[in-house]
This record gives C-alpha cells, structure tokens and sequence, in this order.
C-alpha cells in the first residue's frame, strides 16, 4: 500500500532555496492560469496537462528548477483545474510553499539527507526512509517551517489482534467501544481557547500560529495511538459513519471538529487496510434507538434526547449507556455487512449456503 510520510527538514540554512524556489513553482503555476484564461478568451479547448508541460518545456533552467518539478505543477494544475471545473486560484506570496517532484528522479537520499538539484538537505529522521518512493514534494506549513512529504509503496504485514469491536464516536466521550470501554475526548481547543483569544486580541499573528499548530499536532499525536491501539487489539472494527461535515454547521460545531472524527476514521482505515484487519463503516441510524439486547425500539430520540445518557429498556428490562449500546448495535450490523461482503469461510459448510441464509452472530440472545 501507499503511505505519505512527513519528515522536518534542518531549514535554518536551507529554507531560502526552497522559498526561492516556492517562488519559481508560483510563477509557474500562475503561467498555467494565464494561458487556461487566454484558451478560454479564444474559445478554445481547455490546454490539457500536456500542452501545458510542452508549453513549459525548456524553461526549467532559467526558472531554477528541477525539470521535474515544472512537469509536476503542469499536471497538478490540469488535475486540480479538472476536478473543480474552473480555473484554481492564483498562487502568491500568501500561498504556502510547495515544490513538487518525481522522487525516484529527482531525489536521492543518503543517510539522514537528501540531495535535490545538487543541494543537500537535512531531516529530522523520524522513522527510517524505507520502501519504494513514488514521488513527493517540499512543503511549508504555516509557520514557516519545511517538510518533506514521500509518497512511498511499503508491504502489508497482517500482525492484528483477534477481538472483533463497534466503535460509537461520540462528543461526550470521543470513543465508546462495545466492550464497554470508553475514552474521553481530549477537548484540545477548548484548553487552549483562552489563550489563543488574548493572542488574536493582541493580533500576534506568529503566537496564534503557534497555538493553532499546538492544538492540531497533540490532536493527531492523541488520534494516533488511540488508532494504532484499536487495530493492534483487533481484526475487525465497525464505525459509525457520523455526518461530521453535516454537524460541523450545526451549534456543535466548534466540539466536532475539535473532536477530529474524520481524522480517526481515515487513521483507523488505512491501519486497519496495513495490518489485514477489517475496518467497517456502518449506517449508524437508529443505533442508539434499539436495544442492543432485545433489539426492541424505543430510545431516546434527536438533539434533545442526547441528554438522555442511560436508559432502562421497556422490553426486557436491561439498563443500558447510551453510547456504549449504540457501539454493540454498530459492532451486530457490522458483522452482518461483513457476512455479505466477505466469501464465506468453509466451517459453515452446506450446499449452495447464501450469505442472507446464515444467522449471523448477534447479541440478540433475548428474541424469542
Ligand atoms: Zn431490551
């Protein structure tokens, strides 16, 4: 599989080349613009990553560059022009720098350094260059500092755990696992939302940076060990697909997307994709509604019944945590969409068995 990795450069010395040449990329990029503005103006079709590159070529050398990289921006700029079906913006000194590039061509690494276009530069290692690199690119982030970012091809291994767990991502607690365990959400901008205040009031715009970067580096920092621990656990892993977006316009939004759903769920796929476990996204409507030992209906019901955190059900009399019932109902459908999606192994054995034939694994014990 594929794996971007993010390594600090050493730039004390060397960010003045890769902002020099950020500059070069910009005008490269903006020359693309102008000539899609100028096939527009004369009715033409659009210049296709082709034309642009052709168009470029040759000009690597006076611009600085590693040819490579303007053949990257040409075809970054038809891809992002295809996508949204108009022009991109323009990119000037408020961009942040970005210098695109074939890495197999363009990049060779030595030790803890690369060398690019004849210069060296010195990383951070924080876990070995390993695998085959695709491509990448330099990058600025919005303090000024440069990264590294390799695109590069590494081998699945299949080490996972062997426990099978719903996860119901919530507010109140980030995480409520089927088995009962729940993990409370760090609430990061909340703590820092004092000081990040006086800073804007004070309009220091380097602080509000700084605190800004803070807050999204010990989120993921959290979100990642919180991920790598459920895939270690497990081979299967049901989530909810929450509309994080949908709730991002609601007045929850500052506590939604300090929570990093979207964050979680892209780590805990692509782990999960890594160490040959099952990751599951599963519609999560009424989930907290059943009862997860009865499967009778009747919990609490919208916004106003998130204040409801326990409930006693009037079926068979079971107490139940909202959100830790809400995780058991996810895990029982997502097994049942992994019996669909799966071919199914030979202990159930029997002639022509369809998936929907097979009772799946509920915990449902309490239906008669
Ligand atoms: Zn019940």
């Amino acid at each position: 599989m594929v794996l971007t990795y993010r390594y600090r450069i050493k730039d004390a010395t060397c960010g003045r080349h890769l902002r020099r040449q950020a500059r070069e990329v910009n005008r490269v990029w903006n020359y693309c613009g102008e000539i899609h503005n100028a096939a527009r103006r004369h009715n033409k079709r659009w210049p296709s990553g082709f034309d642009l590159i052709k168009l470029t070529g040759g000009s690597s050398k006076l611009l600085g560059l590693h040819s490579d990289t303007v053949q990257a921006v040409c075809k970054q700029f038809a891809i992002s022009r295809d996508t949204c079906g108009k022009r991109p913006r323009w990119r000037g000194r408020k961009s942040l720098g970005w210098i695109p590039f074939q890495a197999s061509r363009a990049l060779r690494v030595q030790g803890d350094a690369v060398t690019f276009l004849g210069r060296r530069y010195r990383l951070w290692l924080s876990r070995p260059l390993e695998g085959r690199m695709l491509c990448g690119a330099f990058g600025e982030d919005a303090r000024g500092r440069w990264y590294l970012n390799l695109q590069v091809e590494i081998l699945e291994d299949d080490k996972h755990g062997s426990g099978e767990i719903g996860i119901d991502l919530g507010l109140k607690s980030l995480v409520a696992i089927s088995t009962g365990e729940k993990i409370e959400a760090p609430r990061l901008y909340r703590k820092h939302e004092r000081a990040l205040a006086i800073a804007q009031r004070a309009g220091r715009k380097p602080r509000v940076r700084a605190i800004h970067a803070r807050i999204t580096n010990r989120r993921k920092h959290f979100l990642h060990e919180l991920s790598t621990r459920l895939v270690r656990e497990n081979r299967r892993i049901c989530v909810g697909n929450v509309n994080s977006c949908g709730l991002a316009r609601t007045s929850l939004a500052k506590s939604v997307l300090d929570a990093g759903w979207s964050l979680l769920r892209s780590q805990l796929r692509y782990k999960a994709t890594r160490h040959g476990a099952e990751y599951i996204e599963v519609d999560e409507r009424f989930s907290t509604q059943v009862c997860s030992a009865c499967a009778a209906r009747g919990g609490p019901q919208g916004r106003e019944g998130l204040v409801v955190r326990e409930r006693v059900c009037s079926g068979c009399g079971a107490r139940h945590d909202r959100d830790i019932n809400s995780a058991i109902n996810l895990l029982v459908s997502g097994r049942n969409v992994g019996l669909q999606q799966t071919v199914i192994p030979s202990v159930y054995g029997g002639e022509d068995v369809k998936p929907t034939d097979l009772q799946p694994q509920t915990s449902y014990h309490g239906r008669s």
